[in-house]
């Protein structure tokens, strides 16, 4: 006999497939959704949709924007020539935090990761490469410090030192494995600091 409702269960499952989110938390979120009003369960649904058919990629740094180009590539008065090159949107976002940074970023998607399958051709290394060509004097590599990390940090090096760009890496005191997101604004503008020369 199943436990639940089959309209349950199909909520409960489609919230445990999201990330960070096991049965219970599925479940307990599932019965939070059913108990709520439904003008608030609506908005929710509409929020999400909305959400998902509107935000895009910046058409400069990929990063997920409402608009063309989002609001730092946008800004005037941040240095063009200077390429902070991160995993995702959430790394942009611990970075721009620590309000140091006046470069501009280049926003991958993902790193390298053999082991599932993720490729240089999977993540947005092609269009780095393709800024690369225009007026570009440095790029920051602040991917994370896990395996994936360092291997994309290397791959983008390779390709990108023989164009005549600086290469440079953030210092660790960035915990190894660590995500760049649950990182305090101190330590992420050390770690910038202390970039060194690949
Ligand atoms: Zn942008």
């Amino acid at each position: 006999m199943e436990l639940y409702s089959g309209y349950i269960n199909k909520l409960v499952d489609e919230l445990a497939a999201l990330p960070g989110i096991g049965s219970k938390s599925a479940q307990r979120l599932a019965f939070h959704l059913i108990n709520m009003p439904q003008d608030k369960v609506e908005r929710l649904a509409k929020v999400m949709t909305e959400a998902k058919a509107n935000v895009r990629y910046c058409s400069q740094c990929y990063t997920l924007t409402d608009s063309e180009v989002c609001p730092i590539c946008a800004k005037t008065n941040r240095h063009k020539d200077t390429i902070m090159v991160v995993e995702n949107t959430r790394d942009l976002a611990a970075y721009e935090k620590t309000g140091k940074y006046e470069g501009v970023y280049h926003v991958l998607h993902g790193a390298i990761s053999p082991m599932i399958g993720i490729g240089p051709g999977d993540i947005k290394i092609k269009e780095l490469v393709e800024r690369c060509a225009g007026d570009v004097s440095e790029v920051i590599l602040a991917t994370n410090s896990s395996l994936e990390g360092e291997t994309t940090a290397m791959y983008i090096s390779k390709l990108i030192k023989p164009m005549g760009i600086k290469v440079t890496r953030i210092a660790s005191g960035v915990p190894v494995g660590g995500d760049l997101e649950y990182i305090d604004e101190v330590t992420l503008s050390r770690a910038l600091d202390g970039r060194l020369e690949m």
